[in-house]
Protein backbone atom coordinates (compact mmCIF):
# COMPACT_ATOMS: atom_id res chain seq x y z
CA UNK A 1 0.00 0.00 0.00
CA UNK A 2 2.00 2.64 -1.01
CA UNK A 3 1.57 6.11 1.00
CA UNK A 4 1.64 9.45 -0.87
CA UNK A 5 2.65 12.79 0.86
CA UNK A 6 0.85 15.72 0.15
CA UNK A 7 2.11 18.78 0.51
CA UNK A 8 -0.62 21.26 2.83
CA UNK A 9 -1.35 23.99 0.51
CA UNK A 10 0.29 27.10 0.10
CA UNK A 11 -0.77 30.08 2.18
CA UNK A 12 -0.19 33.49 1.16
CA UNK A 13 -2.14 36.49 2.49
CA UNK A 14 -2.67 39.75 0.24
CA UNK A 15 -4.70 42.65 1.51
CA UNK A 16 -6.77 43.16 -1.12
CA UNK A 17 -7.58 47.52 -1.15
CA UNK A 18 -10.83 46.62 -3.31
CA UNK A 19 -12.46 45.80 0.13
CA UNK A 20 -12.32 49.32 1.34
CA UNK A 21 -14.26 50.75 -1.99
CA UNK A 22 -17.10 47.31 -0.82
CA UNK A 23 -17.23 49.18 2.53
CA UNK A 24 -18.11 52.22 0.88
CA UNK A 25 -21.23 50.68 -1.28
CA UNK A 26 -22.35 49.63 2.07
CA UNK A 27 -22.30 52.35 3.85
CA UNK A 28 -24.36 53.77 0.84
CA UNK A 29 -27.00 51.57 1.08
CA UNK A 30 -27.58 51.70 5.05
CA UNK A 31 -27.97 55.07 4.79
CA UNK A 32 -31.04 55.34 2.39
CA UNK A 33 -32.85 52.08 3.19
CA UNK A 34 -34.82 53.49 5.87
CA UNK A 35 -36.19 56.92 5.34
CA UNK A 36 -36.32 56.27 2.22
CA UNK A 37 -39.20 53.95 3.18
CA UNK A 38 -40.69 56.33 5.76
CA UNK A 39 -40.78 58.99 3.09
CA UNK A 40 -42.81 56.81 0.30
CA UNK A 41 -45.50 56.15 2.71
CA UNK A 42 -45.90 59.69 3.53
CA UNK A 43 -45.68 60.79 0.14
CA UNK A 44 -48.61 58.28 -0.78
CA UNK A 45 -50.62 59.51 2.32
CA UNK A 46 -50.51 62.92 1.38
CA UNK A 47 -51.37 61.89 -2.43
CA UNK A 48 -54.58 60.25 -1.59
CA UNK A 49 -55.67 63.23 0.29
CA UNK A 50 -55.11 65.73 -2.04
CA UNK A 51 -57.11 63.61 -4.73
CA UNK A 52 -60.12 62.68 -3.12
CA UNK A 53 -61.74 66.00 -3.03
CA UNK A 54 -61.46 65.86 -7.11
CA UNK A 55 -62.22 62.64 -7.67
CA UNK A 56 -65.14 61.88 -5.22
CA UNK A 57 -67.76 63.07 -7.55
CA UNK A 58 -66.24 60.89 -10.06
CA UNK A 59 -65.67 57.36 -8.22
CA UNK A 60 -66.66 55.58 -5.90
CA UNK A 61 -63.79 55.30 -3.26
CA UNK A 62 -63.02 51.34 -1.92
CA UNK A 63 -62.93 51.41 1.79
CA UNK A 64 -59.60 51.22 3.21
CA UNK A 65 -58.95 47.42 3.51
CA UNK A 66 -57.18 46.02 6.97
CA UNK A 67 -53.92 44.13 6.37
CA UNK A 68 -54.50 40.24 6.69
CA UNK A 69 -51.98 38.06 8.44
CA UNK A 70 -50.84 35.10 6.69
CA UNK A 71 -50.19 31.84 7.80
CA UNK A 72 -47.98 29.51 6.90
CA UNK A 73 -47.43 25.51 7.25
CA UNK A 74 -44.95 23.58 6.59
CA UNK A 75 -43.83 19.67 6.41
CA UNK A 76 -40.94 17.84 5.56
CA UNK A 77 -41.62 14.48 3.96
CA UNK A 78 -38.51 13.11 6.52
CA UNK A 79 -36.49 15.00 8.53
CA UNK A 80 -33.55 12.79 8.24
CA UNK A 81 -32.48 11.75 5.19
CA UNK A 82 -30.11 9.94 2.98
CA UNK A 83 -28.06 11.97 0.30
CA UNK A 84 -30.02 12.22 -2.89
CA UNK A 85 -33.44 11.10 -1.36
CA UNK A 86 -36.07 12.99 -2.56
CA UNK A 87 -37.73 14.67 -0.06
CA UNK A 88 -40.48 17.22 -0.36
CA UNK A 89 -41.40 20.39 1.65
CA UNK A 90 -45.11 21.00 1.51
CA UNK A 91 -48.12 22.79 3.37
CA UNK A 92 -50.29 26.01 2.23
CA UNK A 93 -50.42 29.42 3.01
CA UNK A 94 -53.55 31.53 4.09
CA UNK A 95 -54.88 34.15 1.49
CA UNK A 96 -54.77 34.89 -1.90
CA UNK A 97 -54.05 31.67 -3.97
CA UNK A 98 -51.54 31.51 -6.41
CA UNK A 99 -49.39 33.28 -4.45
CA UNK A 100 -45.46 33.41 -4.50
CA UNK A 101 -43.35 31.20 -1.89
CA UNK A 102 -39.74 30.90 -1.06
CA UNK A 103 -37.96 27.87 0.91
CA UNK A 104 -35.16 29.24 2.77
CA UNK A 105 -32.41 27.84 4.72
CA UNK A 106 -30.76 29.40 7.88
CA UNK A 107 -27.25 30.66 7.43
CA UNK A 108 -24.49 32.59 9.94
CA UNK A 109 -25.55 35.65 7.98
CA UNK A 110 -29.63 35.25 8.45
CA UNK A 111 -31.76 33.05 6.21
CA UNK A 112 -30.88 33.12 2.42
CA UNK A 113 -33.97 31.74 -0.55
CA UNK A 114 -33.02 28.04 -1.73
CA UNK A 115 -35.93 27.84 -4.48
CA UNK A 116 -39.02 29.54 -5.43
CA UNK A 117 -42.39 28.66 -5.84
CA UNK A 118 -45.84 29.51 -6.19
CA UNK A 119 -48.81 28.13 -4.40
CA UNK A 120 -51.88 26.23 -5.98
CA UNK A 121 -55.40 27.71 -6.52
CA UNK A 122 -56.68 25.87 -2.87
CA UNK A 123 -53.41 27.66 -1.61
CA UNK A 124 -51.28 24.35 -0.94
CA UNK A 125 -47.33 24.33 -2.49
CA UNK A 126 -44.87 21.40 -2.73
CA UNK A 127 -41.22 22.09 -3.27
CA UNK A 128 -37.88 19.11 -2.69
CA UNK A 129 -35.77 20.31 0.02
CA UNK A 130 -31.80 20.60 -0.52
CA UNK A 131 -30.78 16.77 -0.12
CA UNK A 132 -27.50 16.60 -1.97
CA UNK A 133 -26.13 19.01 0.88
CA UNK A 134 -24.93 16.64 3.77
CA UNK A 135 -25.64 18.39 6.94
CA UNK A 136 -27.98 19.64 9.65
CA UNK A 137 -30.06 22.56 8.55
CA UNK A 138 -33.04 24.61 9.23
CA UNK A 139 -35.60 25.39 6.92
CA UNK A 140 -38.08 27.71 6.79
CA UNK A 141 -40.89 28.39 3.67
CA UNK A 142 -41.65 32.38 3.75
CA UNK A 143 -44.67 33.84 1.61
CA UNK A 144 -44.02 37.46 0.19
CA UNK A 145 -47.35 40.33 1.49
CA UNK A 146 -49.50 39.57 -1.65
CA UNK A 147 -52.21 42.29 -2.03
CA UNK A 148 -53.96 43.18 1.74
CA UNK A 149 -51.88 39.56 3.53
CA UNK A 150 -49.09 40.58 5.16
CA UNK A 151 -45.54 38.56 4.53
CA UNK A 152 -46.07 34.70 6.62
CA UNK A 153 -43.18 32.92 7.69
CA UNK A 154 -43.69 28.52 8.53
CA UNK A 155 -41.66 27.72 12.09
CA UNK A 156 -38.06 26.69 11.02
CA UNK A 157 -37.86 22.37 10.38
CA UNK A 158 -34.93 20.72 11.15
CA UNK A 159 -33.26 18.85 8.48
CA UNK A 160 -30.55 16.38 8.16
CA UNK A 161 -29.08 15.07 5.25
CA UNK A 162 -26.74 12.33 6.03
CA UNK A 163 -23.90 10.60 3.84
CA UNK A 164 -24.23 7.26 2.46
CA UNK A 165 -21.28 5.93 4.72
CA UNK A 166 -20.27 6.52 7.94
CA UNK A 167 -17.89 9.52 8.49
CA UNK A 168 -14.54 8.15 10.51
CA UNK A 169 -12.96 9.73 13.64
CA UNK A 170 -13.82 12.60 15.05
CA UNK A 171 -15.54 15.51 14.45
CA UNK A 172 -12.95 18.14 15.77
CA UNK A 173 -10.79 16.85 13.60
CA UNK A 174 -10.31 19.56 11.28
CA UNK A 175 -7.63 22.65 10.77
CA UNK A 176 -7.80 25.70 8.92
CA UNK A 177 -5.29 26.02 5.77
CA UNK A 178 -3.96 28.88 7.53
CA UNK A 179 -1.46 29.11 10.60
CA UNK A 180 -1.54 32.61 11.40
CA UNK A 181 -5.20 32.74 12.94
CA UNK A 182 -6.87 33.25 9.69
CA UNK A 183 -10.03 31.52 8.99
CA UNK A 184 -10.01 32.19 4.91
CA UNK A 185 -13.35 30.96 2.86
CA UNK A 186 -14.83 31.99 -0.35
CA UNK A 187 -17.73 33.96 -0.52
CA UNK A 188 -20.72 31.02 -0.10
CA UNK A 189 -23.41 32.78 -2.01
CA UNK A 190 -21.74 33.39 -5.22
CA UNK A 191 -21.24 30.46 -7.31
CA UNK A 192 -17.39 29.72 -7.83
CA UNK A 193 -15.62 28.99 -11.32
CA UNK A 194 -12.98 27.03 -12.33
CA UNK A 195 -10.83 26.19 -15.44
CA UNK A 196 -8.76 23.49 -15.92
CA UNK A 197 -5.89 23.10 -18.11
CA UNK A 198 -6.38 19.35 -20.16
CA UNK A 199 -2.23 19.48 -20.67
CA UNK A 200 -0.20 16.22 -19.42
CA UNK A 201 -3.59 15.23 -17.65
CA UNK A 202 -4.94 11.14 -18.22
CA UNK A 203 -8.11 10.92 -20.20
CA UNK A 204 -11.01 10.96 -17.98
CA UNK A 205 -9.05 13.68 -15.85
CA UNK A 206 -11.57 16.24 -16.55
CA UNK A 207 -14.21 13.68 -15.12
CA UNK A 208 -12.50 13.01 -12.26
CA UNK A 209 -11.98 16.83 -11.08
CA UNK A 210 -15.85 17.00 -11.89
CA UNK A 211 -16.40 14.20 -9.65
CA UNK A 212 -14.15 16.02 -6.78
CA UNK A 213 -16.13 19.50 -7.42
CA UNK A 214 -19.13 17.47 -7.34
CA UNK A 215 -18.30 15.62 -3.61
CA UNK A 216 -16.92 18.78 -2.01
CA UNK A 217 -20.52 20.74 -3.17
CA UNK A 218 -21.96 17.91 -0.93
CA UNK A 219 -20.29 18.57 1.68
CA UNK A 220 -19.83 22.42 1.48
CA UNK A 221 -23.59 23.43 0.05
CA UNK A 222 -21.66 25.66 -2.22
CA UNK A 223 -21.80 25.56 -6.37
CA UNK A 224 -19.20 24.90 -8.21
CA UNK A 225 -19.33 26.45 -12.17
CA UNK A 226 -16.85 24.47 -14.63
CA UNK A 227 -15.69 27.49 -16.58
CA UNK A 228 -13.89 25.53 -19.63
CA UNK A 229 -10.18 25.50 -20.26
CA UNK A 230 -6.76 26.97 -19.30
CA UNK A 231 -3.50 27.33 -20.64
CA UNK A 232 -2.44 28.66 -17.34
CA UNK A 233 -0.11 26.03 -16.01
CA UNK A 234 -1.18 26.50 -11.92
CA UNK A 235 1.58 26.65 -9.13
CA UNK A 236 1.19 28.44 -5.81
CA UNK A 237 1.82 31.97 -7.06
CA UNK A 238 0.68 31.20 -10.65
CA UNK A 239 -3.14 30.87 -11.68
CA UNK A 240 -6.07 31.86 -14.47
CA UNK A 241 -7.20 34.99 -12.94
CA UNK A 242 -10.49 35.19 -15.20
CA UNK A 243 -11.45 32.37 -12.80
CA UNK A 244 -11.64 31.29 -8.79
CA UNK A 245 -9.70 28.35 -9.30
CA UNK A 246 -7.36 27.02 -11.20
CA UNK A 247 -6.95 23.20 -11.85
CA UNK A 248 -3.80 21.51 -13.87
CA UNK A 249 -0.95 18.86 -13.78
CA UNK A 250 2.92 20.44 -13.66
CA UNK A 251 5.66 17.98 -14.81
CA UNK A 252 6.70 17.00 -11.39
CA UNK A 253 6.26 18.16 -7.80
CA UNK A 254 9.13 17.08 -5.41
CA UNK A 255 9.46 13.54 -3.63
CA UNK A 256 6.18 11.67 -3.66
CA UNK A 257 3.83 14.63 -3.43
CA UNK A 258 1.30 13.63 -5.52
CA UNK A 259 -0.66 17.09 -5.55
CA UNK A 260 -0.63 21.04 -4.34
CA UNK A 261 -3.59 23.10 -3.52
CA UNK A 262 -4.10 26.44 -1.66
CA UNK A 263 -5.20 29.94 -1.99
CA UNK A 264 -5.35 33.65 -1.80
CA UNK A 265 -7.18 35.50 0.22
CA UNK A 266 -8.02 38.98 0.95
CA UNK A 267 -8.55 40.39 4.43
CA UNK A 268 -11.40 42.88 4.54
CA UNK A 269 -14.73 43.99 6.59
CA UNK A 270 -13.23 41.41 9.54
CA UNK A 271 -13.29 38.77 7.10
CA UNK A 272 -10.65 36.36 5.37
CA UNK A 273 -11.85 36.01 1.96
CA UNK A 274 -10.38 33.74 -0.26
CA UNK A 275 -10.29 34.94 -3.65
CA UNK A 276 -8.51 32.77 -5.81
CA UNK A 277 -7.27 28.99 -5.55
CA UNK A 278 -5.12 26.58 -7.46
CA UNK A 279 -4.78 22.57 -7.73
CA UNK A 280 -1.42 21.48 -9.07
CA UNK A 281 -0.92 18.00 -9.51
CA UNK A 282 1.93 15.45 -10.12
CA UNK A 283 1.52 14.02 -14.09
CA UNK A 284 4.48 11.92 -12.90
CA UNK A 285 2.59 10.03 -10.49
CA UNK A 286 0.88 6.42 -11.36
CA UNK A 287 -2.52 6.25 -9.78
CA UNK A 288 -6.00 4.73 -10.09
CA UNK A 289 -7.85 7.20 -11.78
CA UNK A 290 -12.17 8.02 -10.16
CA UNK A 291 -12.98 7.18 -6.78
CA UNK A 292 -13.50 4.07 -4.65
CA UNK A 293 -13.61 3.57 -1.00
CA UNK A 294 -11.11 0.90 -0.70
CA UNK A 295 -7.39 -0.06 -1.94
CA UNK A 296 -4.74 2.21 -2.74
CA UNK A 297 -4.79 6.02 -3.12
CA UNK A 298 -6.73 7.56 -6.22
CA UNK A 299 -6.55 10.56 -8.27
CA UNK A 300 -10.38 11.24 -7.38
CA UNK A 301 -9.24 11.21 -3.53
CA UNK A 302 -5.68 13.60 -3.96
CA UNK A 303 -7.85 15.96 -6.28
CA UNK A 304 -10.52 16.12 -3.32
CA UNK A 305 -8.01 16.52 -0.80
CA UNK A 306 -6.11 19.07 -2.51
CA UNK A 307 -9.07 21.00 -2.99
CA UNK A 308 -9.61 20.52 0.17
CA UNK A 309 -6.85 23.11 0.91
CA UNK A 310 -8.18 25.27 -2.05
CA UNK A 311 -11.61 26.07 -0.21
CA UNK A 312 -9.24 26.91 3.40
CA UNK A 313 -8.67 23.32 5.22
CA UNK A 314 -5.55 22.40 6.53
CA UNK A 315 -4.19 18.74 7.65
CA UNK A 316 -6.13 16.64 9.76
CA UNK A 317 -4.74 14.58 12.25
CA UNK A 318 -6.34 11.32 12.25
CA UNK A 319 -5.13 8.45 8.86
CA UNK A 320 -8.77 7.93 8.57
CA UNK A 321 -9.78 12.06 7.14
CA UNK A 322 -9.42 12.46 3.75
CA UNK A 323 -7.56 15.53 4.81
CA UNK A 324 -4.78 14.06 6.62
CA UNK A 325 -1.35 14.67 4.80
CA UNK A 326 -1.21 11.14 3.21
CA UNK A 327 -3.23 9.66 1.06
CA UNK A 328 -4.01 5.43 1.69
CA UNK A 329 -6.62 2.83 1.57
CA UNK A 330 -7.55 4.52 4.90
CA UNK A 331 -9.16 8.04 4.13
CA UNK A 332 -10.97 7.55 0.44
CA UNK A 333 -14.09 9.01 2.06
CA UNK A 334 -14.86 12.23 4.02
CA UNK A 335 -14.17 11.78 7.81
CA UNK A 336 -16.38 13.22 10.69
CA UNK A 337 -13.32 15.90 10.70
CA UNK A 338 -13.47 16.59 6.82
CA UNK A 339 -17.25 16.85 6.87
CA UNK A 340 -17.10 19.77 10.19
CA UNK A 341 -14.42 21.51 8.04
CA UNK A 342 -15.98 21.63 5.16
CA UNK A 343 -19.36 22.88 6.81
CA UNK A 344 -16.93 25.55 8.24
CA UNK A 345 -16.14 26.76 4.94
CA UNK A 346 -19.23 25.96 2.95
CA UNK A 347 -22.66 28.00 2.72
CA UNK A 348 -23.29 27.74 6.42
CA UNK A 349 -21.25 30.25 7.17
CA UNK A 350 -22.81 32.89 6.13
CA UNK A 351 -22.17 35.33 2.74
CA UNK A 352 -19.17 37.49 3.66
CA UNK A 353 -20.16 41.33 3.05
CA UNK A 354 -18.46 43.54 0.54
CA UNK A 355 -16.97 40.07 -0.89
CA UNK A 356 -14.30 41.27 -3.33
CA UNK A 357 -14.15 37.90 -5.43
CA UNK A 358 -16.06 38.63 -8.72
CA UNK A 359 -15.32 34.83 -10.88
ZN1 LIG B 1 -2.60 18.08 1.96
Amino acid sequence: MPDRLRHEGIRRTNFCPIGGQSHVRTADAVMTVGPVRSLSMKRSTLAVAACLPLLSGLILQAPAQAATSTTVSATLSSSTVKIGSTTTVSGTVSGPSDRDVRLEVRLASGWRMLKASTTTSTGSYSMTAPSQWIGGHDLRVVAPAAGTATTGSSTARAFTVKPSWTPAGSSSDWRWLATDGDHPRYNPCRAISWKFNRNGGYAASLDDVKGAFHRLAQATGLTFTYAGTTSVVPSSDRYDRSTAITVGFVSSLSGNIAGRGGGTWSVHDGYEEMVHGSLALDRSEHLRTGFTSSGDATWGQIMEHELGHVLGLGHAAGSNQLMNGTASSRNHLMGAGDLSGFRAVGLHAGCIPNAVRTV
